[in-house]
């Protein structure tokens, strides 16, 4: 066992988790090794209020090399550009390093080119990434300015669509908070196709209480829907329709990072490396994808299409399957473990700025045996606590809390 070395690409939920949990699964006889392009983690989850002041950049970050150290993990902070899968090493901005187990947890990257208008210097804000969420901010604080009517949407292909829905109903808890609710026509645009799909096939009541939600806070929503492009302060939407904002917030969809989708012998088209339960890689016993690097395939068509939400919960289960299945690689044994996504529990929370739901599902993806929506402000508090504990638990590198 003395002497293998382990990889890991990305830092964030999955790398972090990955890493850690093969260090404590093999102690100290193990290389393990973090080379990821942002030497910050980041919690994505909260980019949703940045916009509105109610969290700094700094409030959502910590720096991984710490972390890393703390726990016996070199960390690098380079971006992967190749890999060699015969030479089993991976060419990066600080230099090239082998392998015997390579975990890539690279993420994703905003896919801007569904709809011309959308991206840097587009015509709409996303909140997706950090910078991305700062940008929606200032945005946001010129809209104070000189409000108007607001779209809010997830576009054609958009799997994160829970951050579509907690942006939108944060705006409208703002809007309220500036007095500016009874003025300002809200509109929420979607590729699902009825309100409350998620991405993941919707939940029992999911949909009937989305529509009373938005019907409460005065929302129209328009389901099932594509986005042809966005002009300056202008939506026009596949049927034709035009939309006028003077704020809008699109959440697009995601991809994969090009150096994955430039191996098709790893990859599909957008990018996401193919696994197996064990999250090993279809073809390469030796290298694992987890969290949204991982390609997930759901077992439904969309008229307007649709991703699958990748979600944290998820994304720290495969890490801790791959983690346990290069254990057992390590020490010679049998495959442990395996959990395909479709299987593994839904447990979200979705923030509605003072309110909120609690989304549980046996499953991930139908069929399931059980799922439940729980609508209330006791949501906002456990997305606050929730926030709170999971960067303890991740800067402390306590992967093994659940
Ligand atoms: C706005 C928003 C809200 C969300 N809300 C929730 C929520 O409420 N609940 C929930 O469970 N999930 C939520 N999610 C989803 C959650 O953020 C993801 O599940 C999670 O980020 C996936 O983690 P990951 O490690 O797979 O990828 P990422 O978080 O994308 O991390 C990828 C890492 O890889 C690094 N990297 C990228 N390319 C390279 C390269 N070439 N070489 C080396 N390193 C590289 C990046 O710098 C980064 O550190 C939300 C996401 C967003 C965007």
């Amino acid at each position: 066992m003395a002497g293998k070395r382990v990889l890991v690409l990305g830092g964030n939920f999955g790398g972090l988790t990955a890493a850690l949990a093969v260090r404590h699964e093999l102690g100290r006889d193990v290389d393990v090794r973090v080379v990821s392009m942002s030497d910050e983690f980041v919690f994505n989850p909260s980019l949703i209020w940045l916009p509105f002041g109610k969290r700094r950049p700094s409030d959502l970050t910590f720096p991984l090399a710490a972390t890393f150290e703390a726990h016996g993990v070199n960390f690098v902070k380079g971006e992967a550009s190749a890999i060699d899968l015969t030479g089993k090493s991976v060419d990066t901005t600080a230099g090239n390093y082998s392998y015997d187990y390579l975990v890539i947890a690279t993420g994703y990257r905003n896919n801007f080119s569904v709809v011309p208008g959308l991206g840097p210097n587009g015509n709409a804000y996303t909140i997706t990434t950090m910078n991305d969420a700062i940008q929606a901010g200032e945005g946001w604080r010129k809209f104070l300015n000189h409000p108007g009517d607001i779209v809010i949407g997830a576009s054609q292909g958009a799997g994160c669509f829970g951050a579509a829905y907690e942006y939108l109903f944060n705006v409208s808890h703002q809007l309220r908070k500036a007095g500016l609710k009874s003025r300002v026509k809200l509109t929420f645009l979607s590729s699902e196709p009825f309100l409350g799909h998620f991405g993941i096939g919707g939940l029992p009541h999911g949909e009937s209480l989305l529509g009373m939600f938005l019907k409460k806070e005065r929302i129209t929503p328009i389901v099932n829907m594509s986005i042809d492009h966005v002009d300056e302060g202008r939506m026009v939407l596949g049927d034709g329709q035009a939309l006028d904002f003077s704020y809008a917030m699109v959440v697009p969809p995601f991809v994969g990072q090009d150096f994955l989708k430039a191996m098709p012998e790893l990859a599909d088209d957008k990018g996401y490396v193919r696994v197996r339960d064990t999250y090993q890689s279809e073809s390469y016993d030796d290298v694992y994808a987890v969290g949204i690097a991982a390609q997930v395939n759901v077992p439904w068509q969309t008229a307007v299409p649709v991703g699958v939400p990748k979600t944290g919960f998820p994304t720290e289960r495969m890490a801790h399957v791959a983690a346990r299945n290069i254990a057992a690689q390590i020490k010679g044994e049998p495959l442990v473990s395996h959990e395909a996504f479709g299987d593994m529990p839904a447990v979200c929370v979705m923030d509605a700025g003072n309110n909120g739901v609690i989304i549980l599902a046996d499953k991930a993806l139908p069929p399931r045996g059980h799922g439940i929506l729980i609508p209330g402000p006791q949501a906002h508090a456990m997305k606050l606590a929730f926030e709170k504990y999971f960067i303890w638990k991740a800067r402390h590198g306590y992967v093994g809390l659940p």
